[in-house]
């Protein structure tokens, strides 16, 4: 009997005994960081499970699947003692982010007794490898090592680490790097993008929510954590500072709390002394990102600091040498070849591997969590006092989006958006809802009601526009066509606001987003589907008079130049439920187009790079629409198709087609991308729309502009305007253009046309001087891109 205990009570501490927690190495096979080395992400999902398996300091919770379905999931690292109580810690973080449920003298023992939680996240950007092999190797040694410095961390810290918030990108890299390493081609960049739909633009998507890892970051991280840091590691081009750290460059968004900025320099330039102090040269702050778009951070506006690095690149985990002259000559905030007090050591060349990034970057992470453990009480009671400052908000006092909308569906969407990023709506007497700025994410539900007024930033005074880090609008009403009113007195509401169900029945309004949607199920279907030829609007049953329109057969342009537009089409497309195939060069150049399609969409591309394509890529992927891809594209058009060309892309047309149409913007290029090399640091001082909501006139009668009203707001970004007599469905006003965000040279565009409808042979050429299904949040002009499709 005893015996039979003593052997269970043996069995029992054999097997909860952690084993040896084992090394990055031994489970990869090769030391992190060794030039030429990639992980996959099943390896990496492996290797956190076994560290789970193996120490009591680390919790791992797959959230979720990712876009193309692979595990998504987050690693929770912290003394064994919190690990086991972290609904209690949960708990705390809830009462401090809402000083209406907490007062002042409850709040005060809870700033004891919490942590600072900080979410770290890495390699959104999967070309920008280097932070997933940091996660590796820092999760080992958070676990490992038992210095005074990390019982620290450890004692007062949660930390939350993703190693990736993009894991299908970390294959499509990796795969791509492996399929290349050893040819010319080593190092490059994939030709398709690195997220299943939106590439880059997957830091872009933090205040609409539409991609899978975005909503399990915000609903299943942030929303349930608030934590008080978010740190977002990333990569930029090669050929300048080594690693940048905030503080951030003007401007910053005006809703976000001055304590939270305040905070985000502190910590920004505490990480920067650590690395000064560890003798890693090239550190840059106050330099190139600036604060002001929310497309690209959540937490600065639910009482979190954002922290950001960006490391010089490698060529993905090869080595790179730069001779002195290599280094760049300009940068935004800093001279990359000079000593200044926010750049104090410059990087003047060398060789640049893999693992020099993984070395910085643990020496940044180290900082900032040692930082967060030691600045635990303030940040804590700044992190409440923040909430308090949010509640007392009072100008305006709220919003009121009134019940009986144009577009039921979009209003729905804006509203359920604003409610997934906390924002509490209440319903007004008469079916209205009611946002109160008296919460604690006022501040969010403000700046994305409320139009921008960007500064008009200059790079030196009367100089060029300075370029913003990215877009400089973000007004949810002008977007999705919903009317909002700012209120200065308190309106009366009680409940919850509940969204009502998407419009059922044969009559289907052309101006509501459901609309289309049941359209497209009833073609998928295989049921007909009849359309008012005065206004539009659907019927799913025949109607006397009405038009039986066909299901569209689509073919979306997808070039070998990984284009962002092009993604963010195809994610529009399937969400609407619209049948489409892809077609690459050889499709366009090779094929009877006309025999298999109706309509032809080429997304938002510079022209240059329509016509010619990529040069130091795999012969496959060379090479653009070329001279047989013109005479192919516009025998199409002859033989009754429809060319749907969006924004820059449009600037092709008029080259091939022979459009009677004068460009009256300068001619852009689609911007660079961080780890793409060099930023320009300016803009036109002639004409410049940086991503901005820009007043329109439409012309109603026209079939493209079903559903939509006389006066609505496009999004501009750089995009072109013409001097033309052809059919326009869409013009600038006179004056007063600028609708939200910034405008530079008004009168460039005032009065010309911003959407061509152009007859060629027996079909046409449609030009969007606009993106009209912009990033998933421009559902107004939605509409005029899906009347494109059909009509
Ligand atoms: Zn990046």
């Amino acid at each position: 009997m005893k015996l039979r205990h003593l052997l269970s009570a043996a069995a029992f501490f054999a097997a909860s005994l952690p084993a040896a927690v084992p090394t990055p190495e031994s489970y990869f096979g090769h030391p992190i960081g060794a030039d030429r080395t990639v992980m996959d992400w099943d390896k990496v999902v492996g290797y956190f499970n076994l560290l789970a398996k193996s120490s009591n300091r680390i919790r791992v919770e797959e959230l979720g699947k990712t876009a193309e379905g692979r595990p998504f999931i987050a690693a929770t690292i912290a003394d064994p003692l919190t690990l086991r109580h972290l609904d209690r810690y949960i708990a705390i973080q809830g009462r401090l982010a809402d000083p209406r449920k907490t007062t002042p003298a409850e709040a005060e023992p809870l700033f004891s007794e919490g942590k600072t939680v900080i979410l770290l996240t890495c390699s959104i950007h999967a070309t920008e490898i280097a932070s997933t092999h940091t996660a590796v190797e820092y999760a080992y040694r958070l676990l490992t090592e038992d210095t005074p410095h990390n019982r620290a961390i450890l004692r007062d810290d949660i930390l939350i680490l993703v190693p990736s918030l993009n894991p299908d990108g970390v294959d499509i890299v990796t795969q791509w790097y492996r399929k290349t390493l050893g040819t010319p081609y080593e190092g490059s960049n994939p030709p398709w993008l690195y997220h299943k739909y939106v590439g880059h633009d997957n830091n872009r998507d933090w205040y609409i929510f539409s991609q899978p890892e975005t909503r399990l970051t915000i609903s299943r991280l942030h929303n349930v954590w608030h934590p008080q840091i978010v740190y977002d590691v990333h990569q930029m081009g090669g050929n300048a500072a080594r690693l940048f750290v905030p503080p951030w460059l003007d401007p910053s968004e005006p809703n976000i709390d001055p304590i939270l900025m305040q905070e985000m320099n502190m910590m920004g330039t505490a990480m920067a002394a650590a690395e000064t102090a560890a003798g890693k040269t090239g550190i840059a702050i106050h330099g190139v990102y600036d604060f002001w778009t929310p497309s690209r951070h959540y937490q600065a506006f639910h009482a979190g600091l954002r922290l950001l690095t960006e490391s010089a690149s490698a060529r993905i985990a090869s080595p790179a040498t730069l001779s002195a002259d290599q280094i760049a000559r300009t940068a935004l905030g800093y001279d990359p070849r000079e000593r200044s007090w926010n750049y104090l050591e410059p990087w003047l060349g060398g060789t640049w591997h893999l693992r020099d990034i993984i070395d910085y970057q643990e020496i940044a992470w180290d900082a900032c969590l040692y930082n967060a453990a030691i600045h635990r009480d303030e940040l804590l009671r700044n992190f409440y006092k923040v909430g308090q400052r949010q509640i007392a908000r009072s100008d305006p006092w709220g919003f009121v989006i009134p019940a009986n909308q144009r577009d039921p569906g979009a209003t729905r969407k804006m509203l359920e958006t604003l409610r997934f990023g906390q924002v509490e709506i209440g319903r007004g007497a008469d079916g209205s809802a009611v946002i109160p700025m008296q919460q604690p994410y006022s501040g969010w539900a403000k700046a994305l009601l409320e139009r921008q007024a960007y500064p008009n930033d200059r790079l030196y005074p009367g100089g060029p526009p300075k370029r913003p880090y990215d877009v400089t609008a973000n007004t949810l009403p002008l977007l999705m066509g919903v009317e909002t009113h700012a209120v200065s007195q308190p309106v009366a509401f009680s409940g919850v606001w509940e969204p009502g169900p998407p419009a059922a029945g044969p009559l289907l309004p052309a101006a509501d987003t459901d609309s289309w949607i049941a359209v497209n199920k009833a073609w998928a279907a295989g049921h007909s589907v009849w359309r008012d030829p005065s206004t539009g609007d659907f019927s799913l049953a025949a109607r006397e008079g009405w038009k039986d329109v066909k299901r569209p057969r689509l073919a979306l342009y997808q070039s070998w130049t990984a284009n962002m537009d092009e993604g963010w089409t195809r994610w529009l497309l399937e969400q609407f439920g619209f049948a489409y195939t892809t077609v690459h060069n050889k499709d366009i150049q090779t094929s009877s187009l006309r025999e298999k399609y109706d309509v032809l969409i080429v997304p938002d591309q510079a022209v240059a790079s329509l016509e010619n394509g990529m040069r130091n890529l795999p012969e496959e992927y060379t090479g653009g629409l070329g001279p047989q891809g013109a005479d192919a594209l516009k025998a199409f058009a002859e033989a009754g198709g429809t060319l749907v060309f969006l924004n820059n892309a449009s600037e092709y047309a008029i080259a091939h087609l022979g459009l009677a149409a004068r460009t009256v913007t300068p001619r852009a290029g689609r911007g660079g991308e961080e780890a793409g090399g060099e930023r320009p640091t300016s803009g036109s001082s002639e004409f410049y729309s940086p991503g901005s909501l820009l007043n329109a006139h439409i012309d109603t009668r026209s079939p493209l502009a079903y559903g939509v009203p006389a006066d609505i707001a496009i999004w501009s970004e750089q995009s072109p305007a013409w001097d033309t007599q052809l059919p326009a469905v869409a013009r600038y006003p006179d004056s007063g253009v600028l609708a939200s965000g910034w405008l530079v040279g008004e009168r460039v565009i005032a009065g010309k046309a911003a959407l061509i409808d152009a007859p060629v042979g027996r079909g046409r050429a449609i030009l969007f001087g606009m993106r009209p299904q912009y990033r998933a949040q421009s559902y107004l002009t939605f509409k005029m891109f899906f009347n494109a499709l059909i009509e």
